[in-house]
């Protein structure tokens, strides 16, 4: 099992990232109320903000927030379709993963 601390912080970098490309998105196709735009972001830095990604990264940043949920109730690298071990090699590439790779494939 890889280090928890070491993948929280992996995850929640890459979710800041993506967050921030998805408010950078929105803000041009806002524009000219980025005003309103800039209201709105202070009360819902969450899903709405998500909105404005395109469907593969908001895809991952969902990914990457079940993960740390998954986190919080130590069930992270635990397979959630059939309970086995995701498996070391397998987090190490893919730290979002939750399914092991006999169901990812599939
Ligand atoms: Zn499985």
């Amino acid at each position: 099992m890889p280090d928890l601390d070491t993948v929280r912080t992996q995850l929640e970098a890459r979710l800041a990232a993506l967050l921030a490309e998805a408010k950078e998105i929105d803000a041009e196709l806002s524009e000219p109320h980025g005003r309103d735009w800039e209201e709105r972001a202070t009360e819902s830095e969450g899903d709405e903000v998500l909105e404005g990604l395109g469907n593969a990264a908001m895809a991952e940043a969902r990914r990457i927030q079940a993960a740390l949920t998954h986190i919080d109730e130590g069930s992270y690298g635990t397979c959630t379709s059939c309970g086995e071990p995701v498996g070391d090699k397998r987090l190490e590439a893919v730290p979002d993963a939750a399914l092991c790779i006999n169901y990812a494939s599939r």
